[in-house]
């Protein structure tokens, strides 16, 4: 299913021009328009999956798997140094386009992406409860 007034349905679908580095009949990978880095590039399936968790699994393992292709020849042709795969969901996690994208941020040594965070520390009771709220029975 499209979505009439979703940016990355009609971009996926070619209603609206892309610089696109790769489309199959899933998927297009296209650049970011305001670019973390270069090369910065978003893998977007072309049906609407709203999220992550809206997408579905078929789906899931293709995206990581054409990802891990793509990753590997913006790897060689631009010669970066190493690669981020982010994935936002929901708008506390910094989502702003509602169709599920995952980005392809090469990095260089010494850029300014600055894709990072501040570390805590957890105590062990703390990781002691996790681990009982988060492990499957
Ligand atoms: P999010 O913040 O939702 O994880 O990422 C959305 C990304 O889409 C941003 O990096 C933004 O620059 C990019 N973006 C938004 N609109 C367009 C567009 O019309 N064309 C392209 N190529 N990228 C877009
Ligand atoms: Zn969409």
């Amino acid at each position: 299913m499209r979505e009439e007034h979703c940016i990355f349905c009609r971009i996926a679908n070619g209603e609206i021009p892309s610089s696109t580095i790769y489309e199959d009949e899933d998927f297009r990978v296209f650049l970011d328009l305001n670019p973390a880095t270069r090369g910065h590039a978003l893998l977007v399936p072309k049906e609407h999956y709203g999220n992550l968790f809206e997408l579905e699994d078929g789906l899931c393992e293709k995206a990581i798997v054409l990802a891990k292709r793509i990753a590997g020849r913006m790897k060689k042709a631009l010669g970066c140094d190493g690669m981020n795969l982010v994935q936002n969901n929901g708008e506390a996690a910094g989502q702003t386009v509602f169709h599920f994208h995952l980005h392809l941020i090469p990095r260089y040594q010494g850029d300014t992406a600055g894709i990072t965070w501040t570390p805590g520390k957890a105590s062990e009771k703390e990781l002691e409860e996790l681990v009982a709220l988060l492990s499957e029975e």
